[in-house]
């Protein structure tokens, strides 16, 4: 929906709202945002509202610090909660940053996106579709109001209160969220205890990411008033479940999804197999962007549905790609790698550019896996010329180098801060001795 200033301005009056909170992104996938009185509003709306980009980390040193915030009118949105006692509410933008020279900050990985949104429309494509399915534990808070270690209940996938005791908080979160216009498609209990996991309806790249930034927020808020901690860290406990954001993707032209082809043995389009193919030939590089942290390579390990190998398969799940078996409008692949620790605009910029790539170069996919990999023995898996994905961040940044597309994607400015903040956290990561080495080598050597 876009609202026109207008819109805007009546909106704000009419629902009381006091404050303004003008959002982005910043290059680590964290939400920042610069609350201001609602007097400010026009000043908003006019794009005059200046930030110190240089307290920012990634975005630019103290000599250019000035950046400028423009609003997407299209994202405005008055949050569920009150400021309290009825003296109103908090409303939000979420913005573009901005040079003082009035050009679009290379280093806004909202606006990249934009750049690869350019690159697929020049190839005759309207839309990119992202449909994310993010998984997240809640762990209980202490008196003092700090996350603990506490499950706040022992379900599994699919459980029944009052084994799922995360149900009501999880339930306040969708009523809030569906409050916000978000389709909610499913909302239940993952596999882990404490794991849950809220699916809605895709939408357009764009609107996709800024969703996901806003269900983020959501969810921690809401589990904060029920004494909660809301985690989106891929792997917090060891011997369960991690959680995952799948991402389901579509490309579509005007005349609807460009992945649909029902004459095809899998009704998959020659567009659909050329761009599966650039998704698996750049897998290794665009991983460091899709799981960016050092706790991510915890949860790509076997037998916990996450993927380990680069293979597709329009059966099994344990591949990195799946095709889920709807067609029609909706065709799509399921990228299984991506966790809830990515920066949502950059991990969909270096897939599509990925997937543009394919189609461009007309590659064409390997032939699918439909066994159980995790079965399959090393030489089996060799044999079908199936590959590894990085098993570190380390080893996922050698990756991420080598591969021009996908360093394109991200442009010079983005590429650079990214990959200096991962190594200072991969060399502060190897310092570190963990009880499991301690254990297993002090009594031993
Ligand atoms: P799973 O098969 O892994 O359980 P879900 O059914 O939970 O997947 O999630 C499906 C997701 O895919 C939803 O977000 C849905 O809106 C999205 N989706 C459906 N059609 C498309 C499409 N054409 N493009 C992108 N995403 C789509
Ligand atoms: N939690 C699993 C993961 O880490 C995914 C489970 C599922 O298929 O939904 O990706
Ligand atoms: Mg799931
Ligand atoms: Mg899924």
């Amino acid at each position: 929906k876009n609202f026109t200033r207008e819109e805007i301005v009546t909106s704000a009056k009419e629902n009381n709202v006091r404050f303004l909170r003008l959002m982005f992104t910043d290059i680590d996938g964290t939400v920042k945002n610069v609350e201001v009185p609602i007097s400010q509003l026009t000043k908003a709306l006019n794009n005059e509202m200046m930030f110190d980009g240089s307290s920012i980390d990634g975005f630019v040193r103290i000599e250019e610090s000035d950046m400028f915030l423009y609003p997407d009118l299209g994202t405005w949105l008055i949050f569920p909660w009150e400021i309290g006692n009825g003296k109103g509410s908090v409303a939000r933008l979420i913005c573009d940053i901005y040079n003082a020279d009035d050009t679009p900050f290379s280093g806004d990985p909202r606006t990249n996106l934009k750049r690869a949104l350019k690159e697929m429309e020049k190839m005759g494509f309207k839309e990119f579709n992202l449909g994310p399915e993010p998984e997240f534990f809640l762990f209980k808070l202490d008196k003092n109001g700090k996350p603990t270690l506490e499950l706040n209940d022992n379900g599994g996938y699919f459980d029944f209160a009052p084994t799922d005791l995360g149900e009501n908080c999880r339930r306040e979160i969708v009523l809030h969220l569906e409050d916000l216009g978000f389709e909610i498609e499913a909302s239940h209990h993952e596999t882990a205890p404490g794991q849950h996991e809220i699916d809605w309806k895709y939408a357009d790249a764009l609107e996709a990411c800024d969703n996901i930034q806003t269900f983020k927020l959501i969810v921690k808020t809401v589990a904060r008033e029920h004494g909660l901690h809301a985690t989106f860290m891929p792997k917090p406990l060891e011997g369960v479940s991690g959680s995952g954001m799948h991402f389901n993707m579509s490309l579509f032209n005007e005349n609807g999804n460009a992945f649909y082809d029902e004459s095809d043995k899998l009704g998959l389009s020659k567009t659909a197999y050329q761009f599966l193919a650039g998704i698996i030939d750049h897998a290794l590089a665009y991983t460091a962007i899709c799981n960016p942290t050092v706790n991510s390579y915890k949860r790509l390990i076997p037998g916990y549905e996450a993927p380990v190998y680069v293979a597709w398969s329009a059966r099994n799940r344990s591949p990195l790609i799946r095709v889920p078996s709807s067609r029609g409008m909706s065709t799509r692949f399921e990228l299984r790698s991506v966790d809830p620790s990515a920066n949502p605009y950059l991990a969909l910029a270096v897939l599509l550019r990925s997937g543009l790539d394919g189609i461009k170069n007309e590659m064409v996919p390997a032939e699918p896996i439909d066994r159980n990999i995790y079965r399959m023995t090393t030489e089996e898996r060799h044999e079908k010329g199936i590959i590894d994905l990085p098993s570190t961040l380390h080893n996922a940044l050698k990756y991420l180098g080598k591969d021009e597309i996908v360093k394109d994607a991200l442009g010079p400015h983005i590429y650079n801060s990214f990959v200096t903040s991962k190594k200072v956290e991969w060399a502060a990561y190897r310092e570190q001795v963990s009880e499991w080495e301690q254990e297993k080598y002090m009594t031993l050597y």
